[in-house]
């Protein structure tokens, strides 16, 4: 294995734990995982960390109305995203929590105590409203018929002396480092969105509540009576996974974060406070925001009061993990919002997955089943190989998993199309020996496909673990292991009809 030097250090944003998995984090932490698992194949060193979001008014509200305690509320929701590692098949090396009282609060309060060193924490009275939703404070102008947009609730006036943060210090700096792609931020719209909304002008922020009103949450070091807000100490999550507070050796190893995977409604958080704080904390900017859009379900808005939100342990349960990867980053798009139905889930699952790839496996290791392989030549192939690997790189080098996928199934068509050129299913069912042995040129064929499917195992590596390792196995190769000899036993059908 090449490279052992390069690291990757990848995370999904942390869940806030105030109702259970939906399938937008589900998309989320797949794709993290997809950049996990590609850039480990690639040699690297890999660190891919998820969480939990748990402190906050939001979390206290919720675990009231389910009759418990903030504590017995938050383990519990925990438990269940911890549990999406095993149903989506995810390749985490961490799980943090920000209850985490050796971990995370630490490293919150080293941060705290280097903003205020830095001069960059004052305290000042502040009359405000606040959406509990967004768990930010927002203002009369973005407000509409008096409520927040996302949440169309009316925000709370919260009157309070509290700590702020200095912000508008970091415009101007901020505003250069995104415009110049030293922290990238993809989608370019959702770049250039951030840039207009610093171009209006940034004001400081509430970077703490009276603890009084809000005593879930971490204390502010030297002053037990405010609480730290919750997007200051989730965001620090990141560094505090890596063991910032004693200077650990995996921070060290791992920090900045290459990429930092976010649903749209909390990029602003990344690409602003964050960076801020980092600067003013000065430790090095992360490389990469990568900013995915909204699951709707029948072009609606996923909300409990609807009924509607599509839970992915169902989902897994029903279809298998890999068919659920495999709809999440092939048919949402990876940073717009994407649509979610039953029909168009199992139109894709059929498609694709039961009549394509599935289809093309069994066809395939039927005929070499029985006949015997004796070239190792697939130079008539190859340069579909080649170019299927160029486009499915070039598209994962640029989050577009839906594309890398797309270049992996025109091979599938390929195959399918090769095969009806070649017949090769003549040279074991329809001719007599001795003519058999004469159509070598089918023979080949028939290798050639095995190492189509070969590759397309190993191209699928990232996106759908479980179904590249079932092809390996039916192959009898492993995918680091060349000059690849196959051993043939077919196995169990991949994507059984719906
Ligand atoms: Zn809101």
């Amino acid at each position: 294995m090449a490279k052992q030097n390069k690291k990757f250090y990848v995370t999904s944003s942390i869940a806030y734990t105030n109702a259970p998995a939906h399938i937008g984090f589900a998309q989320e932490v797949v794709q993290t995982d997809v950049l996990a698992r590609y850039h480990r194949l690639l040699g690297e060193n890999v660190f891919y960390l998820t969480g939990t979001d748990e402190h906050g008014q939001k979390n206290v509200k919720a675990a009231e109305e389910a009759g418990k305690t903030p504590k017995e509320f938050v383990d519990e929701i925990s438990e269940n995203f911890k549990a999406l590692k095993g149903i989506l098949n995810l390749s985490n090396d961490d799980f943090i929590r920000t209850t985490d009282q050796k971990r995370h609060w630490p490293a919150v309060k080293k941060v705290w105590r280097k903003l205020k060193e830095n001069g960059d924490v004052y305290k000042k009275k502040y009359k405000g409203l606040y959406c509990i939703g967004c768990e930010a404070f927002v203002k009369e102008k973005d407000l509409i018929n008096g409520k927040c947009p996302i949440h169309k609730k009316e925000p709370e006036v919260i009157e309070e002396e509290n700590y702020f943060f200095r912000l508008s210090k970091y415009q101007k700096q901020i505003k250069q480092i995104i415009e110049k792609d030293k922290i990238k931020i993809i989608p370019e719209a959702r770049k250039n969105e951030i840039l207009n909304f610093i171009r209006q002008g940034v004001e400081d922020v509430s970077c703490s509540r009276l603890r009084e009103n809000l005593k879930w949450g971490i204390p502010v070091p030297d002053d037990e009576t405010q609480t730290v807000y919750i997007w200051l100490e989730a965001l620090v999550n990141y560094i505090s996974a890596l063991g910032y507070a004693e200077d650990g050796t995996k921070f060290k190893q791992f920090w900045p974060a290459d990429v930092h995977c976010v649903g749209k409604d909390i990029f602003r958080f990344h690409c602003l406070l964050w960076p801020a704080m980092l600067l003013s904390i000065k430790i090095p900017l992360p490389k990469t925001v990568l900013i995915h859009g909204f699951i709707t379900v029948a072009g609606q808005k996923m909300s409990k009061s609807l009924g509607n939100v599509i839970d992915p342990f169902e989902l897994v349960k029903k279809y298998g993990t890999d068919a659920v990867r495999y709809f999440l980053l092939r048919e949402i798009p990876p940073t717009e919002d994407g649509d979610f139905t039953y029909p168009k889930f199992e139109e894709r699952y059929n498609s694709d997955l039961a009549k394509g790839l599935g289809n093309l496996v069994a066809r395939v290791l039927t005929m070499a089943e029985r006949t015997k392989i004796q070239e190792y030549t697939h130079i008539a192939v190859q340069s579909q190989l080649d170019q299927t690997w160029k486009n499915s790189q070039k598209a994962l080098s640029e989050f577009k998993f839906n594309e890398a996928l797309m270049a992996i199934w025109d091979l599938i068509s390929f195959a399918d199309g090769y095969i009806e050129r070649e017949r090769p299913w003549e040279v074991i069912t329809e001719l007599p020996t001795k003519e058999r042995n004469q159509r070598t040129g089918q023979k080949v064929a028939i290798n050639n496909l095995l190492f189509i499917l070969a590759n397309i195992a190993q191209l699928l590596q990232p996106f759908l673990p479980e179904t590249s390792e079932k092809i390996f196995e039916q192959l009898g190769i492993k995918p680091d292991k060349k000059p690849w000899q196959f051993k043939i036993k077919k196995g169990k059908i991949l994507f059984p009809k719906i």
